[in-house]
């Protein structure tokens, strides 16, 4: 009897075993990602968290999205509580890039995967893969919509411009404003465009925390010193954010009307309000980043990362971070403007029809 029973044991476990080893890992077994976002003041950080949250649900992960409303403290004990609480892979999109060495100390010691989103993570050797856009050819792509807006390859000419640049800690800032350069110094050594201002280079130009606000007041500052009897003709924005902030700035001197038109004005995120100011014309572009595409690049690292499998990237020399080149997945950006917009955000099915209406 009791040798019976233990041979009805021995085949129950070992079915059990089979079972674990055969079927595929359900929800409540498989590991827990966490999810660090900067903020929820941004349409697309939410979008971010919601789409990471809906790829990894579908494969069967467990999920902790946290939100730090650009606060680095909270960020970091956000992260650090992640560890604590054993997730086997991190998703961060950091605040301040340069902040997160210690606790992605403590990641690593525990084996804990850690990818950079869409923000490079910077200063450490703890970080593992970056999935983003390319980040320079957003700024490319900015620029470019600059040029065409105002017609400078037909020869017109010249115009002032001021140039704004985005969060100096965060290291995609300067990439978007090395590629937009790339384009706009040709004219302005020319003669094309001119900045009033004088006010070039990421030290005079970025703004902290990529807040609107701070643009607005910056653009308040450059119109009332520099443009008494001047008007300006372009603002290279590197996020809608702080276009809304620009366009508001520009309205309350009066541009936006027959004899003021506004300037042409970039910005990226493709964010409603900002679509809704092209229709009315107050931007001009936006680059669309889809962060869907995004979302699924990245759980498909954290996949194979923790399978123990070979990680796809596509770059593997651009992203130095202090320490290490990081390798990298990069998604292409979309410039949108007043006549694609809707085929290429209502088409895809990024946005309903219904809210622009
Ligand atoms: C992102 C941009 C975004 C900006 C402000 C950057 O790191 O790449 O898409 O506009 O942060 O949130």
């Amino acid at each position: 009897m009791l040798k019976l029973k233990t041979t009805v044991l021995a085949l129950a476990l070992a079915s059990a075993a089979t079972l674990i080893a055969g079927v595929p890992a359900s929800a409540q077994d498989k590991a827990t990602v966490g999810i660090a976002m900067p903020t929820k003041s941004s349409a697309r950080w939410i979008d971010d968290g919601n789409n990471m949250v809906k790829v990894l649900k579908e494969r069967g992960y467990n999920t902790d999205l946290q939100y730090a409303e650009d606060d680095i403290p909270n960020q970091l004990s956000q992260v650090e509580n992640m560890v604590t609480k054993g997730a086997k892979a991190l998703v961060i999109a950091a605040i301040d890039g340069t902040t997160l060495s210690d606790v992605l100390k403590q990641a690593k010691a525990k084996g804990i995967t850690v990818i950079a989103y869409d923000r490079l993570i910077r200063g450490t050797p703890n970080v593992d893969y970056y999935a983003t856009f390319d980040n320079f050819q957003v700024g490319v792509l900015q620029a470019e919509s600059l040029v065409q807006g105002l017609g400078l390859k037909d020869g017109k000419g010249p115009f002032n411009i001021e140039l704004f640049g985005g969060s100096p800690d965060d290291n995609n800032a300067y990439f978007f404003y090395n590629g937009a350069m790339s384009v706009l110094k040709p004219y302005i050594d020319s003669g094309k465009l001119v900045v009033v201002s004088g006010q070039m280079g990421m030290d005079k130009v970025a703004t902290l925390r990529w807040d609107g606000a701070t643009a607005q007041a910056r653009m308040d500052n450059l119109l009332s010193a520099y443009y008494g009897n001047k008007k300006v003709n372009a603002v290279l924005s590197p996020y809608d954010g702080l276009s809304i902030g620009i366009i508001s700035s520009l309205k309350g001197v009066g541009y936006g009307s027959a004899d003021q038109p506004m300037p042409v004005i970039s910005g990226q995120d493709a964010e409603v309000p900002s679509i809704k100011a092209m229709l009315r014309g107050d931007q001009y572009s936006t680059i669309f980043k889809d962060t869907r595409d995004l979302a699924k690049v990245t759980a498909d690292m954290v996949d194979a990362a923790l399978a123990g499998k070979q990680v796809t990237v596509n770059d593997t020399k651009t992203y130095e971070n202090g320490v290490k080149t990081v390798p990298s997945y990069l998604l292409k950006p979309v410039v949108v403007y007043k006549d694609n917009w809707e085929k290429t955000l209502v088409d895809s099915g990024y946005y309903k029809k219904s809210q622009f209406q």
